[in-house]
C-alpha cells in the first residue's frame, strides 16, 4: 500500500521519507526523555546547551547522531563528554521507525505507528532512570492507536462501520487489559506486599490493548513475553544495580514491540 496514487513515487522517496522522519522523531524522543522527568513543558521554547559548559547549541550542534558522532562524543565548546544515552535514543526511534515501514509498509497508518516510536522509546529511558511511565507518553499510545483506526478505517467499504466495530473492539480490548493488569497487580500486592506492577505500567497495558486488540493469541504472547523479559531485567537489576525494585516498563514496551510486529494490524483492511 503506497500513498502515491495513480502516479507512483519511486519507493527511494518512501524510504528516505522515513529515515528523514525517524532522526527528527529521534530528536523528538531525546527532548522527551529530557524534559518530561523534570517537568520542563514540552511546548516550552527551551535554547538547548551543554550541561557542562551552558554555551548554547546551534543547529549544527543539534543534527541527530551526525554531531554526536563527528565530535565524537564531545561538547564542540569544551570537549566534555557528551552521554551515549542520547544518541542510543535518536538510533533506537530511527530503528523502530524502519522496521515499522518494513513490517506495515508505508502508509497513512503507518505514519500514526510512527508516532509510537518516540513515545516508546521515551518511555523505556525514563524507566530505566526514574522507574515511572508518564501518563502523557500512555496517553500519546493510546491516541497514536485510536489515529491509526480512524485512517485505516478510511480505506474500509463502509468506512463508518468498520469504525464503529473497530473503536469498539479498541475499546473492549484496553478494558480487558487494563482491568486484567489491575487484578494481576492487586494479587501481587496482597500476596507480596510489593508492588510489582505500578499504576503506569497498568495504563501501558490499557493503551497496548488498543493495538493488539481482542485477539486471545496476542495477549497470552504479550503476557508470557514480558513476564519472562521482566525476570530477567529482575535478575540483572539486582546484580547490577544492588536493587530490588526493577522498571517493568522496558519489559512491557520490548513484549508489546514484539507482538505488534509478529501479529500485525488487526484494524487494517486487506
Ligand atoms: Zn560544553
Amino acid at each position: 500500500m503506497t500513498m502515491a496514487g495513480d502516479v507512483p513515487l519511486p519507493a527511494f522517496f518512501f524510504y528516505l521519507t522515513t529515515v528523514l522522519l525517524g532522526l527528527c522523531l529521534g530528536s523528538f524522543a531525546t527532548a522527551l526523555a529530557w524534559r518530561l522527568p523534570r517537568g520542563v513543558p514540552l511546548a516550552k521554547k527551551a535554547r538547548s546547551s551543554c550541561p557542562s559548559c551552558g554555551h548554547d547549541l546551534r543547529a549544527r550542534d543539534l543534527v541527530p547522531l551526525f554531531s554526536w558522532m563527528t565530535l565524537g562524543g564531545h561538547c564542540r565548546y569544551c570537549r566534555a563528554p557528551v552521554g551515549w544515552r542520547y544518541p542510543l535514543i535518536e538510533l533506537a526511534t530511527l530503528a523502530l521507525c524502519i522496521i515499522f515501514h518494513f513490517t506495515f509498509g508505508f502508509s497513512a497508518v503507518t505514519l500514526c505507528a510512527f508516532a509510537l516510536a518516540p513515545a516508546l522509546v521515551a518511555m523505556a529511558d525514563i524507566d530505566f532512570r526514574h522507574k515511572i511511565l508518564p501518563d502523557v507518553l500512555n496517553i500519546a499510545v493510546a491516541a497514536a492507536g485510536l489515529a491509526a483506526i480512524a485512517v485505516a478505517s478510511l480505506e474500509a467499504f463502509d468506512a463508518p462501520a468498520h469504525l464503529l466495530s473497530m473503536l469498539g473492539q479498541a475499546a473492549a480490548a484496553g478494558l480487558l487489559y487494563g482491568a486484567g493488569s489491575f487484578a494481576l497487580r492487586y494479587i501481587f500486592l496482597k500476596a507480596t506486599g510489593k508492588e510489582a506492577l505500578g499504576l503506569g505500567d497498568v495504563k501501558f497495558f490499557a493503551a497496548a490493548g488498543i493495538w493488539l486488540g481482542l485477539s486471545a493469541d496476542s495477549l497470552a504472547a504479550f503476557l508470557l513475553l514480558s513476564g519472562a523479559l521482566g525476570v530477567v531485567i529482575a535478575l540483572l537489576w539486582k546484580k547490577i544495580m544492588r536493587e530490588a525494585e526493577f522498571p517493568f516498563g522496558p519489559a512491557l514496551i520490548a513484549a508489546f514491540l514484539a507482538v505488534l510486529l509478529w501479529r500485525g494490524l488487526y484494524f487494517v483492511v486487506i
